[in-house]
């Protein structure tokens, strides 16, 4: 029975190795080192993906994935590739991204490696637009995060469809325990008295659109464009017309501004964790979103 399992997982390795194309360099013969160890290799653009893909690929045989950023970079707004993660996307064999504008900053570097198949995790999904431009953060709503373990799981199939069987029940294992979060979110945060809140930057739209919350303010549209003291003074001047409950910093982000405004509109500072970084663990999304959740029972009644 051992023999067989193994055989199978060999077979399965092959194939899978078969139809992505992946074969060992050949420089590694000449150079007298060992060939390495072949499979499909993985790369995410940021923390978010890197999640949903440690989920997808659970025990699959021959599938690895690394984070192309490092782990505690927040969302990629802005963000110059190094040395170190140009030779991470140099042994990528399939590069996952969110799309949506979130890694514009690569675009002119994937040109250089138009062999490395591209899964978007946004793709054909409904944005969120703002002054023009579709909004990147769908994961921070589950309904989102639902649609883009979907959409991996299934680009990822066709790129790699020996593992198709795999990344499906992957899937749909992973849905099925955000779906569990959502349902108890829902229960807590749907009768909850104050909806109208204030975010630090745009990350929140979906969620709060899940949740028919109201963002009522924003203290900088993106991380580090600090607001001008005329655009302090509405931020303020709307948290005290629309009665906001709260005003939420991220961990990723320095909170002086927003306590400062908290302070001058007299109402209390939470944070709220958009989900772009943290623990090298398949279940810190599910933690993460869980916090939240116990941050806004608090924030919200
Ligand atoms: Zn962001």
């Amino acid at each position: 029975m051992k023999k067989l399992v193994i055989g199978l997982l060999i077979l399965g390795l092959l194939l899978s190795l078969a139809g992505c194309g992946v074969i060992p360099l050949a420089s590694e013969k000449t150079s007298g080192q060992p060939p390495q160890k072949a499979g499909v290799h993985i790369v995410t653009s940021f923390y978010p993906l890197y999640i949903m893909l440690l989920n997808i690929t659970a025990d699959v045989e021959g599938v690895t994935v690394s984070n192309l950023t490092r782990k505690e970079t927040g969302c990629l707004h802005d963000y110059q590739l190094s040395p170190g993660d140009m030779q991470k996307l140099q042994g990528a064999d399939i590069l996952v991204i969110n799309g949506a504008g979130m890694e514009s900053f690569m675009d002119k570097v994937m040109r250089q490696y138009p062999q490395i198949p591209i899964v978007e995790a946004s793709q054909g999904l409904e944005f969120i637009m703002h002054d023009g431009h579709p909004n990147p953060h769908l994961w921070v709503s589950l309904n989102g995060a639902k649609k883009e373990v979907d959409n991996i799981s299934r680009q990822l199939a066709s790129l790699d469809p020996s593992n198709q069987e795999a990344y499906a029940r992957n899937s749909s294992t992973y849905i099925e325990k955000i779906n569990q979060l959502q349902s108890e979110m829902h229960r807590v945060i749907d009768p909850a008295p104050q909806r109208q809140i204030a975010t630090f930057h745009e990350a929140f739209a979906y969620f709060a659109s899940e949740f028919d919350l109201q963002v009522a303010a924003v203290v900088e549209r993106e991380p580090g464009s600090e607001p001008s003291a005329g655009e302090l003074a509405d931020i303020i001047e709307e948290i005290k017309n629309k009665k906001v409950a709260a005003v939420f910093t991220e961990p990723q982000y320095p909170t002086t501004v927003a306590e400062a405004i908290a302070r001058e509109s007299g109402v209390a500072v939470y944070a709220l964790d958009p989900a772009v970084s943290g623990p090298d663990d398949k279940n810190a999304y599910l933690d993460i979103m869980q916090q939240n959740l116990e941050v806004l029972r608090e924030a919200l009644y």
